[in-house]
């Protein structure tokens, strides 16, 4: 094997049916063994709770990193994969000519199939690697909003919605004369579909909805979503940063157009992250940046540019960051999305029942949120509520989590947040839950 064949991501952990992680040697990667169609873990014991908390090294004993819709901890794996491809075998992509370079680039474009792997997309072509969802989003923005909206058109977003997937439209509805419309919530806290379908007309061309809120965990039916904006002619861009860690997605199974995440939030490493959208949208995208590795020829009198996915990729891109990526989606699928999902539900429901029980605390969201769990302490500010917790080792987010327009519909400045990853566990519950109660006591 060459060397950076070594460095192509091996999943670091697999069931192997008695419930035990395996080690995975780098000659079984899951590039040659696409995990799609793998059967899922059916019963309760398959989803026995999770205990990988030894794989984080960055997390030491006692402390509850409750932060993880922020940002994900590293897996060993996937600091590894980085490691071992700075150590050892790295080069440029996609211009070298010696051989270094040239398996560079093919471990590069095995993470983009690991990608499109991972989120069901028919080819590696149909994912953009770019830094993040925020700059997912602002290319779909610039690129295929700026040249397919028109004055009179609208686009539907939600009142849930981060900023990074307010402002990128707003940037071009504005520039456009596009009108932004804002679908309201549920009284428990998820986008209200039926008050959406009734807001669509034929004049909106593109609705944008997180598929799982980073603040209230609200999972969206985006089966349901992807048919309202379709029965208008409108296309579905789905934010799935909150949901890639913890649920399995299928964009052919969600039906929908645009499906962005970040690699951070999925236990990968910040400044890589990904776009999926239909190929012939994307073949019908003009470029949004310009540079090198985007062109087909260059001339002062003309330039042609590159097919998709690289006509989107002007410069040199985040190698080691694709590679990374790719061993983060292998050590997730190597636990299962299935069982992330239910034991993070599990989480959940065990903090949502503790903290209910508090009279002081008022819970925001719904019963069946995923990972993410946010409060408020009646009379104390929510920042008070995580310094507080942080001296009890409890690490959890207070702050208004960019999305000012989903505070104010809560009718709140800020809330806290705990959010959940692989390797919480019922303490961290406990310590989250003793912390609060010790804010009570603070202030009561
Ligand atoms: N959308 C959602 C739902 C998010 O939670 C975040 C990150 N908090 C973003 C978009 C933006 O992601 P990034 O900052 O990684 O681009």
């Amino acid at each position: 094997m060459n060397e950076v064949a070594q460095v192509l991501p091996g999943r670091g952990r697999e069931g192997d049916g008695t419930g035990e992680p395996q080690a995975m040697s780098p000659a079984a990667s899951p590039l040659r063994q696409p995990l799609r169609g793998r059967p899922l873990p059916v019963n309760g014991e398959d989803l026995a709770p999770l205990d990988v908390v030894a794989d984080f090294p960055a997390i030491p004993p006692g402390w509850a990193y409750l932060d993880t819709a922020a940002t994900a901890q590293k897996p060993q794996p996937v600091i590894d994969a980085i490691t071992r491809a700075y150590d050892t075998t790295y080069a440029t992509v996609h211009r070298g000519v010696y051989a270094r370079s040239a398996d560079m680039t093919l471990a590069y474009e095995a993470a983009r199939r690991r990608v499109a792997d991972f989120v069901g997309a028919g080819s590696a072509d149909e994912i953009v690697f770019v830094r993040g969802a925020t700059e997912a989003i602002n290319l779909v923005a610039q690129s295929w909003a700026a040249t397919h909206l028109k004055v009179g058109d609208r686009i539907l977003l939600s009142m849930l919605e981060h900023h990074s997937n307010i402002v990128p439209w707003q940037l071009v509805a504005e520039r456009l004369g596009v009108a932004i419309d804002v679908a309201p919530l549920t009284a428990d806290g998820r986008i209200d579909l039926d008050a959406a379908e009734a807001m669509l007309t034929e004049r909106h061309k593109l609705v944008a909805l997180a598929h799982v809120s980073n603040v209230l965990g609200s999972v969206l039916d985006a089966h349901r979503a992807a048919d309202m904006a379709h029965r208008v002619g409108a296309k579905l861009l789905l934010d799935g940063c909150q949901a890639v860690p913890r649920l399995p997605v299928d964009v052919a199974a969600l039906d929908c157009d645009f499906y962005v995440f970040s690699g951070h939030k999925l236990y990968g490493p910040t400044g890589i992250g990904c776009l999926w959208a239909r190929p012939d949208l994307l073949d019908a995208m003009p470029p949004w940046q310009g540079g090198g590795a985007m062109i087909d020829r260059v001339s002062f009198e003309r330039t042609t540019y590159a097919p998709a996915p690289a006509r989107f990729e002007a410069g040199t891109p985040h190698i080691v960051g694709a590679l990374g990526l790719a061993a983060a989606i292998d050590y997730v699928e190597g636990i299962g999305l299935d069982r992330i999902h239910a034991h993070e539900t599990t989480l959940v429901a065990q903090a949502r029942e503790a903290l209910g029980r508090i009279n002081s605390v008022r819970l925001f969201g719904p019963a069946d949120s995923a990972g993410i769990v946010s409060f408020a302490i009646e009379g104390v500010h929510p920042h008070d509520v995580g310094t507080i917790l942080d001296e009890a080792k409890v690490a959890i987010r207070a702050g208004h989590h960019c999305a000012q327009p989903l505070m104010a519909a809560l009718g709140v400045d800020a809330t806290a947040r705990a959010s959940f990853g692989v390797y919480n566990g019922p303490a961290d519950i406990e310590a989250l839950v003793a912390g609060i109660e010790r804010v009570t006591r603070i202030f009561g």
